[in-house]
């Protein structure tokens, strides 16, 4: 397939060809490269030379050695949820995995195989097909691959363990342009580093996960909450959840009520702390885990019920819909001391835009019994994970108030600091705010990885981790 290729800084058109590229080839002079180039987070506008849409790991070799042979950035966009929007970069080349999202479930072996460009609500379909699942996240267009591969939280994680602890094989397409097989058998380094390192390694064409007996129909659903009374509520929530079972995961959510058909329309935008909850077993057993939960002061709503898990993975996902604005701050928390809730409590509400949000991600149970360094996923003791959201339309106002929100918010959590999730970084972050979310031993670990496998730093338009070329440079800082 040949393409035209127009330099958007010097406008001169020049003709390239990817040899043996049966996909798309999407570049700025082409009728939808506006909307191939835009990704969830409408605050990054960047343009890229040539979007290189493949459908199968043979497009996936040829686009990444076609950048190679003409010295081009890559980017590659799985679904292109990322918040720092590394699925896109300026003038380089984007491997768009968009249309491979396949997915084929084998339920006498529990397992399911999914193309490098799934969306979880693809997996999520398929897999209950059949009552199974597996950890994916919380709102249901978030790409199957950037989520797996910075190490996967959601409901299911205190059961059945992160995503990544569910992986049982990717199929990679390295730097080099060889396609390689990564499992605990397999390039079992490699296999090690991409439960968790991130897109730093090669390019995921398809990934095989182990299922779970879930649902179909699971006890789910928020419980809402008066912002007056978000101090109290999150006392009796820290000492709640502390022995709960691991079949119950929960986030909470600070902010505003969304307009969402289930709320009542006198609650829309009212500021309210939201316990959401899923409970992974016997809906019984979940009813009666979170009987006190239900029973504490007087909820506003109270949505907890049987309900479709399929259904529930996709409640969300009107609320944070691609093209608005976003920019975010993160950290994993200790466990909820007095004076830390007082400082979520008391900053949590503050935020301009009605749009921004608090997010608070309990943590533990089975992600805490995998040891540190089984797997790249760094902090695994870590209780909580929160992340700061602030959220604006394209067009208001908020951005500079609210980005200001997170970052006071984001400074007084600091004494309370305890690594970060690298899939929650933005795109304004420290450099060793990577390395903060491995944890040394695990970030070393990681860098041999890279240089084994990129020694070139091929893929960096990421949460990078940069190889280490001490050796070939006589012994000089890499
Ligand atoms: C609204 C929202 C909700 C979220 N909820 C959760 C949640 O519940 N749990 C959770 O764990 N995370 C969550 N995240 C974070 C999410 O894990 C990251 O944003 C992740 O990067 C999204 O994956 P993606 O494929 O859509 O990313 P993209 O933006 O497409 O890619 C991000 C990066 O991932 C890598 N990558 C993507 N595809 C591939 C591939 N096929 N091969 C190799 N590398 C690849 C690349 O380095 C790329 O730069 C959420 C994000 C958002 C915006």
């Amino acid at each position: 397939m040949t393409t035209m290729i127009v330099d958007h800084r010097s406008q001169q058109p020049s003709v390239a060809a990817i040899n043996g590229f049966q996909g798309r080839l999407i570049s700025a002079d082409h009728a939808d490269y506006d909307i191939a180039r835009a990704v969830w987070n409408g605050a990054i506008d960047r343009r890229p030379r040539l979007i290189a849409r493949c459908i199968g790991a043979a497009d996936v070799i040829a686009a990444v050695r076609f950048a190679r042979d003409n010295d081009l950035e890559i980017a590659i966009r799985g679904g292109g949820h990322n918040v720092a929007g590394t699925a896109v970069c300026d003038d380089g080349i984007v491997i768009d995995l968009s249309a491979m999202r396949g997915v084929r479930v084998d339920p006498a072996d529990r397992s399911a195989w999914v193309q490098g460009g799934a969306l979880w609500s693809d997996v999520d379909r398929e897999t209950q097909a059949h009552g199974l699942a597996t950890t994916g996240g919380i709102v249901s267009h978030t790409g199957v691959a950037g989520l797996t591969l910075g190490g996967g939280v959601g409901w299911l994680m205190r059961k059945h363990g992160l995503t990544v602890d569910n992986l049982l094989a990717a199929d990679v397409v390295t730097a080099d342009g060889d396609l390689l097989r990564a499992s605990e058998d397999e390039h079992s380094d490699l296999f090690w580093a991409l439960r968790g390192g991130g897109g730093n390694f090669g390019v995921v064409t398809s990934f095989e996960f182990r299922l779970h007996a879930v649902g179909p129909t699971v006890l789910a659903g928020p419980i809402l909450w008066d912002a007056n009374d978000a101090g109290d509520v999150l006392r009796f929530y820290r000492d709640f959840v502390r022995d709960a079972p691991d079949e119950l995961g929960t986030v909470v959510r600070f902010g505003t009520a969304p307009p969402l058909p289930v709320i009542p329309e006198d609650l829309h935008w009212r500021p309210v702390m939201i316990v959401g909850s899923c409970y992974a077993g016997p809906i019984e057993d979940g009813e009666k885990t979170l009987r006190p939960l239900r029973a504490f002061r007087t909820p506003l709503l109270d949505l907890v019920g049987p309900t479709p898990y399929v259904g529930f993975q996709s409640a969300l996902d009107s609320t944070v819909p691609h093209g608005w604005n976003y920019y975010w701050k993160s950290t994993h928390l200790p466990e909820l001391r007095d004076e830390l809730i007082d400082v979520i409590a008391g900053h949590a509400f503050s935020s301009s835009s009605p749009r921004s949000y608090v997010a608070l991600f309990q943590l533990k149970g089975a992600v805490s019994r995998v040891a540190e360094g089984e797997t790249a996923f760094g902090n695994r003791q870590a209780s909580h994970a929160i992340t700061l959201d602030a959220a604006w339309r394209p067009g208001e106002d908020y951005g500079d108030r609210d980005t200001a929100w997170t970052r006071a918010l984001f400074a007084a959590l600091g004494p309370f600091r305890e690594g970060v999730y690298v899939n929650f970084l933005g795109d304004d972050e420290d450099p060793n705010r990577v390395r903060e979310a491995y944890g040394e031993s695990v970030y070393d670990r990681l860098v041999d990885v890279k240089t084994a496998y990129d020694p070139d730093n091929v893929f960096h338009h990421n949460q990078n981790i940069r190889p280490d070329l001490s050796d070939s440079l006589g012994g000089s800082d890499g």
